[in-house]
């Protein structure tokens, strides 16, 4: 079983940008600027926030957080959305979702510029995707397509399975995976008998937010297994029957307080899969290099040779 390692792929994604950078930079260009805005103090988005703008000032991208309190009032915050839109050295908008109950995230994601949707939600990106053409792509989906490609995973012609139709992870990547010319399902929590339109997978992506939802019975003997999940745990018999006695993770969760498990029951999967993704140093990298790039995008979309 070969596991594919989405750290390293994200690491080579993260260095071509940087010469991109230098090279827009070098023409005499501001570089490429995301700003992230936040709203609130989830611990979990106020890492995410975090790691993005660190990883875009590594790749030589500018980056600002802009923090709001979570009672900022949704006129308030499309007001500051308006600003970012006029702002010509801002690139790429982000705003970390989930957002406060008073705020429509709907409304939100819509005041954002499209050409400035570094995330890809924006409708008209979304359209864009669904009809094959030019526009923004959520990252995580992305990352995805291009770890199997830098893995030589063929695509075109399988059969993929998506379990997941969450806009952010679920629909775009059937939508990529049917540009690839796979043959597409997407199942969620309606799908009869799951267990076996899963097997019929070469290509089987798990998004779901279940802790080792995905058991080996679900898994073609060979299938390459995409572990979208992120879920944490701390329960020290769970991690044993999911990972042996692995002293990296028993320590962590020593240390942490938990670790992290994906949608699949990693145990099983080895048993099963020809390919894998861990959790973590899967997806989660390819997340935030995609994001890079699709900054970079936008920046040589506005403003690159010719337009500015
Ligand atoms: P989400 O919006 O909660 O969507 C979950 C999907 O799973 C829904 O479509 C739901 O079906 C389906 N589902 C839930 N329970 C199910 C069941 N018992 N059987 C079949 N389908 C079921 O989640 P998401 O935003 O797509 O995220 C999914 C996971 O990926 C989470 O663990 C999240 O933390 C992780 N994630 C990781 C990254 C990364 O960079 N690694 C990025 C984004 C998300 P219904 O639609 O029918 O309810």
């Amino acid at each position: 079983m070969r596991i594919l390692d989405g750290k390293k792929v994200a690491g080579e994604i993260r260095a071509e940008i940087a010469t991109e950078v230098a090279r827009f930079v070098a023409s005499g260009r501001q570089a490429p600027k995301l700003v992230a805005v936040l709203v609130g103090e989830n611990p979990a988005s106020v890492v995410y926030v975090r790691n993005k703008v660190k990883a875009c000032l590594e790749a030589g991208l500018l980056s600002q957080e802009i923090r709001k309190p979570e009672g900022i009032s949704e006129a308030a915050l499309l007001a500051l959305i308006a600003d970012l839109n006029g702002r010509d050295d801002v690139d790429g908008i982000l705003v970390q979702m989930p957002l406060p109950s008073q705020i429509h995230a709907r409304k939100v994601i819509e005041a954002i510029d499209p050409r400035k949707d570094v995330d890809g939600f924006h409708p008209l990106n979304v359209g864009r995707l669904w009809g094959g053409g030019e526009g923004f792509v959520p990252c995580t989906p992305a990352g995805i397509i291009e770890l199997l490609d830098r893995s030589d995973v063929p695509i075109e012609g399988r059969c993929a399975v998506v379990i997941g139709r969450s806009d952010i992870v679920g629909k775009p990547m059937a939508a990529l995976l049917l540009l690839r010319h796979a043959t597409v399902t997407i199942c969620h929590s309606r799908t009869p008998d799951l267990p076996a339109v899963a097997a019929q997978a070469d290509i089987l992506v798990a998004a779901i937010g279940r802790k080792a939802f995905v058991r080996g019975s679900f898994i073609k003997p060979g299938a390459t297994v995409i572990d979208v999940g992120m879920n944490q745990t701390s329960d020290l018999e769970e991690v044993r029957s999911l990972f042996g006695d692995d002293a990296v993770r028993l320590e962590e969760i020593r240390r942490k307080g938990y670790t992290l498990v994906g949608d699949v029951h990693p145990a099983e999967a080895k048993l099963r899969a020809g390919a894998l993704t861990p959790v973590p140093g899967g997806v989660g990298p390819l997340t935030i290099a995609l994001l890079l790039r699709n900054t970079m995008g936008a920046a040589e979309a506005r403003r690159g040779a010719g337009r500015a």
